[in-house]
């Protein structure tokens, strides 16, 4: 691992040891590459850095570039990778089902994908036991919207202003960010204030926030709706966290409208937020459906909605098929997550790490950086909001474009998100270590004392 320091005035700290050396790469480089997908792949492609990253191989919390550079990943493929790249437990499933069959749809019986879903029901409280297999976050999310659809008989949908539920027609309707919206049709898709603790207008007040989904049904509706859906923390819109009592209020709202609450929790679950296993959780409520991705297969392509048998009931009224929804693969992947996550004690990391690293950053934030506005999130989804000024919270966009250029340089890998493109989204492969976190704080630490 070499690394310049011609952009930090201090000694580099020095990144936590790894036994672990990567494969030789004698692949195209990075500029090869470039050129070629600039030529035959979509142009909707962005990448942080000035020069984007050849990345050519994954070892559980680190990621590796073509010249053999060591980077500690703490954004996991956007809250992807949740056991750690190319876990070996994980790849062993994988080729395991791999080599025994590698499709399968719904005409056939097949023990893999039965095997999961009944884990994975497990994981989930009260009545919520049905899977439905998809691809991705949005095919879930536009799953569970035609579900709560057909069962209400209702059209209307409520979102929250700043939240991201997929790139499809239902979803990119529901979602409420201009960045993620074309020219879509939102056919009843209403958007509700964000009760969003840091920006929004009454602080950390969950229950004066509801009544605006109150407001909407009263005035943007016949009285009945179809869903409420929501992430317990925003992922895309930044890492907030909705404001305490805020849920069940909602919830209690929509249940008197006749809606079902949809639980998005493609970022959050999967033992992210450290103390507890799902988002929702956090605030006592059980949702009607809730969707995941991402986590669910530790980077292998594979999303699910679950519901109660009573409400699962409403896709006997129609045939609903999805090809490669719960492709065997993915569901062996599925089911090594969920025994890693168990054996490795992985959320109970997540909440220790989590914290301490928490606790790192406000301090980071108290004693040394101005620019820190605001330090949130639990667990491994954690946001730093960067703000030029403190009382007016601007919004310190080239800031952070030069901290993550810097923290890269140094072998940290970050995301970044939020409607201002100012907040750094921290949501590293749970097996991040407290070593690690406190890599990550030096370096940071370093990169900000830069500006
Ligand atoms: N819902 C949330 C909360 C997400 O963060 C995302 C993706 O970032 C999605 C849905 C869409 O998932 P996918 O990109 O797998 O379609």
């Amino acid at each position: 691992t070499s690394f310049s320091n011609e952009s930090c005035a201090k000694p580099l700290p020095k990144m936590p040891s790894f036994d672990y050396t990567p494969l030789p790469y004698d692949g195209p480089t990075a500029g090869e590459i470039l050129k070629r997908r600039s030529e035959f792949l979509s142009p909707s492609f962005f990448h942080f850095y000035k020069k984007p990253l050849n990345i050519v191989e994954g070892k559980m919390q680190y990621l590796f570039d073509e010249e053999g550079r060591r980077y500690l990943d703490a954004f996991a493929g956007i809250a992807t990778v949740c056991c750690g790249h190319c876990h070996p437990e994980i790849t062993e499933a994988i080729i395991s089902q791999t080599k025994k069959l590698q499709h399968s749809t719904v005409l056939y019986l097949n023990h893999a994908i039965a095997d999961f879903a009944e884990a994975l029901a497990s994981k989930l409280p009260g009545d919520l036991k049905v899977v439905f297999f998809t691809n991705s976050g949005t095919e879930a999310n536009e799953l569970a919207i035609m579900m709560a659809r057909l069962y209400t008989g209702c059209h209307d949908i409520i979102s929250i202003r700043n939240a991201y539920h997929g790139n499809a027609s239902g979803t990119m309707g529901s979602t409420a960010q201009k960045n993620w919206k074309f020219n879509v049709i939102q056919s009843g898709v209403h958007h509700a204030q964000n009760p969003d603790p840091y920006r929004g207008v009454f602080g950390s007040e969950g229950e004066k926030y509801a009544r605006d989904v109150q407001e909407i049904i009263e005035f943007g509706t016949s009285g009945q709706v179809a869903a409420f859906i929501a992430e317990a923390i925003q992922g895309v819109g930044g890492i907030v966290e909705l404001a305490p009592g805020y849920l069940p209020a909602v919830y209690k709202t929509i249940k008197e409208a006749g809606g079902l609450f949809i639980a998005d929790e493609v970022q959050s679950g999967f033992a992210r937020p450290g103390s507890h296993f799902w988002g929702f959780q956090a605030h006592g409520v059980t949702p009607d459906i809730v969707t995941m991705a991402k986590g669910i297969g530790n980077g292998i392509p594979l999303g699910a909605v679950v519901t109660t048998p009573e409400i699962a009931k409403v896709l006997t009224r129609r045939n609903y098929f999805n090809t490669f929804g719960g492709n065997p693969v993915c569901t062996a992947a599925g089911l090594a997550v969920l025994r890693v996550l168990e054996k490795e004690k992985l959320q109970q990391n997540a909440f220790a790490v989590g914290s301490y690293l928490k606790d790192g950053l406000k301090s980071l934030q108290e004693k040394k950086h101005d620019i820190i506005g605001d330090v949130r999130g639990r667990g491994f989804m954690l946001g730093v909001e960067l703000v030029t000024d403190r009382q007016l919270k601007t919004p310190a966009n080239a800031e952070i474009l030069h901290v993550m250029e810097l923290m890269k340089d140094m072998g940290v890998l970050v995301g970044k998100g939020g409607f201002y493109g100012n907040v750094f989204r921290i949501t590293p492969p749970l097996c991040f270590s407290k070593e690690d976190a406190d890599y990550f704080l030096e370096v940071m630490d370093v990169a900000l004392s830069k500006l």
